[in-house]
């Protein structure tokens, strides 16, 4: 199957206003869609399958991907890599157009469940998730943020040996190829070279995200590596980018070496919903799984070895669990599964939360929208050299940590800012990040108290979205934190850069909450609570700690607690959600993990 762009015929159906499907923005969509809806890349399927694999990896995404390469390059070894998405098409390379993918055919769209704390006006929030060869990854906003320090030493010290700081940095550098001189010379110890994630700069730097960047400076944020000694501060961002295109774990990790290993096996389409586990001796050997290439629903099993490792990310490892008799035993019983371990399977949901931003207007003169013919030639210039505003996500590239008077450490941020461009009148539609008239200023809650969890559909529990309760801002704390988090925004307003560039704060209320006097905290806690956004860092669900943990899954060699020949390995493992972004610790726990399964089958030579 191929990549299913937005249908803009409905899009503009259920826009106010029927005009809006003739601007230039939604011309211009249909130019891009064309352009790639037809891309598939092709696909050779091995034709002499093993009868068993040493290893089983669920989920081609941002951790899957990684461990596929480094267990195959043990040649005796058969790795069967299954990815219930299609390959990756085209149009996830082009930076600028990271938005278009969700919602669509690559994205499972998940959606949380209605609470009374959070995502009141839409009934719940959106949390997209990538669906495809490459995971979230391919979907992402290639930020490359790692955390803080502190953040690993907390995982250590909360009794998981092999996860500080000290001990996770080498993996970070092992699985990078910076190509960043300046970043490499000013910040020695940080960071690899000649590693398969390639991370670099975007080379075309938005304007108006230059101009905030001053604005942080004129504050008093020191412009520096967040990757390196200190985090407290501003840049334009490291990125998952190779000369202007978007590296995904699939393109670093896997492209280089498809079809060159025989001992790799990778099937798309292939949506897992069992892990078989001998009752007798609770050791998984191996897999169920539905084909559903060519829209038929084909049921298939794979046997392991080994190993069966669960990489399907913070929303759908713990599901699998579940379906495979793994979690909370009472939830468990009532959707008649059989139990193999009652574990707190789908707890301890965390994440970044928003909400749907400050908005800012901008002048004429920093406006970025364009007639169609120059985002055309816009676009010529991206196919045939990968430049030009289209290899980079215009404001998203500016990347700041803050930290409020309620911050524990005083080196350690406890807030994010993100930027994003909208264009007006286009505000719910798919659009191309380059291209905008309003900025929305995004302050995000790095070190949430709130915690939420994850439950099976009762209705339709395998092929049925998971129940998602997010507990968006249920603590309190969390409220007051966001409350002078905006304030911090606010004093963006107050700089030079703000004032000479006439960025003006949007001073009206917005919808819902438009009753309320604007800049209150009466008013940001509505908005808040109504206009809820995830700001896509989930982790959590499939905790890791040691034995005696009551939260913990996984013990930290990452297996299964009470099953043999088990492991999870995604973002779901994180004891806590690091103060960075998710993707480069995931592919740190794939790496590191690597070598925990490597000490774990010693054979492997040095
Ligand atoms: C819109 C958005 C923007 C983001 N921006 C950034 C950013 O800028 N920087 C950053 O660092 N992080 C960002 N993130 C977060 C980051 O990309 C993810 O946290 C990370 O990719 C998670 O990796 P993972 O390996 O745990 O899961 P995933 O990458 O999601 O991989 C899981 C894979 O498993 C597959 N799968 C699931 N269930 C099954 C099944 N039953 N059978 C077979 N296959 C299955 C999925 O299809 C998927 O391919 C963003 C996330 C989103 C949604």
């Amino acid at each position: 199957m191929s990549w299913i762009p937005p249908n803009l015929a409905e899009l503009c159906a259920t826009s106010s206003t029927a005009s809006n499907c003739q601007t230039s923005a939604i011309i211009f969509l249909k130019l891009i869609f064309h352009t790639f809806i037809s891309s598939k890349p092709k696909v050779y399927l091995p034709k002499n399958l093993p009868e068993k694999y040493d290893f089983i990896i669920v989920g081609a995404g941002s951790a899957g991907c990684v461990l596929a390469n480094r267990l195959t390059k043990w040649k005796p070894w058969n790795v069967l890599l299954l990815e219930a998405g299609i390959e990756t098409p085209n149009i996830t390379e082009v930076p600028a157009f990271f938005s278009l993918t969700q919602n669509t055919n690559v994205d499972w769209n998940f959606q949380t469940q209605p609470e009374n704390t959070s995502c009141l006006a839409t009934k719940g929030c959106n949390i997209p998730s990538g669906k495809v060869m490459g995971g979230t990854a391919e979907l992402n906003g290639m930020l490359y943020a790692r955390g803080n320090a502190e953040d690993y030493d907390d995982w250590g010290k909360s009794g998981n040996p092999g996860w500080s700081y000290k001990d996770v940095l080498p993996y970070f550098k092992k699985s990078e190829d910076n190509r960043d001189k300046e970043i490499l010379q000013n910040n020695p110890g940080y960071h690899g070279t000649g590693g398969y994630q390639s991370v670099e700069r975007f080379s075309y730097k938005d304007i108006n995200a230059q101009n905030i960047l001053k604005a942080w400076q004129e504050l008093g944020y020191k412009v520096l590596d967040v990757n390196g000694k200190e985090q407290l501060g501003a840049m334009i961002s490291q990125a998952t980018v190779k000369d202007g295109q978007r590296q995904s774990t699939n393109t670093a990790y896997i492209r280089p070496i498809r079809y060159k290993r025989p001992n790799l096996f990778i099937e798309t389409e292939a949506y897992v919903t069992k892990i078989i586990i001998d009752s007798a001796t609770k050791t998984a050997i191996g897999v169920e799984y539905t084909s559903t290439a060519n829209n038929l629903k084909t049921k298939k099993v794979a046997h392991v070895k080994k190993e069966v490792i669960v990489s399907a990310g913070t929303i759908n490892s713990p599901k699998l669990l579940m379906l495979s008799g793994i979690g909370p035993s009472q939830d468990l019983q009532k959707l008649g599964i059989e139990i193999i371990k009652n574990l707190p399977v789908g707890k301890n949901f965390q994440d970044h939360v928003s909400f749907k931003g400050i908005h800012i207007r901008l002048s004429n003169k920093t406006i970025t929208t364009k007639p169609y013919e120059q985002k055309k030639a816009d676009l010529n210039e991206y196919l045939r050299k990968h430049s030009g505003p289209l290899s980079s996500t215009g404001t998203s590239i500016v990347n700041s940590f803050v930290r409020t008077k309620y911050a524990g450490s005083k080196d350690a941020p406890d807030a994010n800012f993100l930027f994003s461009g909208l264009d007006s009148i286009n505000l719910n539609s798919p659009r191309v990040e380059s291209y905008y008239n309003t900025i929305l200023m995004l302050p995000i809650l790095l070190t949430p108290k709130s915690r939420g969890f994850i439950k099976l559909n009762n209705e339709d529990p395998v092929w049925g979205q998971p129940l998602i309760y997010p507990g968006y801002f249920k603590d309190n704390s969390d409220v007051n934190r966001m409350l002078e988090i905006i304030q911090i925004g606010l004093n963006l307003f107050n700089t030079k850069s703000f004032e000479k560039n006439e960025y003006t704060l949007i001073n009206s209320a917005q919808t819902p909450c438009n009753h309320l006097t604007f800049n209150t905290d009466a008013y940001w806690i509505c908005l808040m609570r109504n206009n809820t956004a995830s700001m896509y860092n989930q982790v959590g669900t499939c905790k890791m700690g040691p034995k005696g943990d009551p939260e913990a899954v996984v013990n930290p060699r990452l297996k299964v607690y009470g099953v043999e020949r088990l492991r999870v390995i995604d973002a779901s493992i994180m004891p806590h959600v690091p103060r960075g972004c998710i993707n480069a610790p995931t592919i740190m726990i794939a790496e590191n993990a690597f070598d925990m399964i490597m000490a774990d089958w010693a054979e492997y030579p040095d």
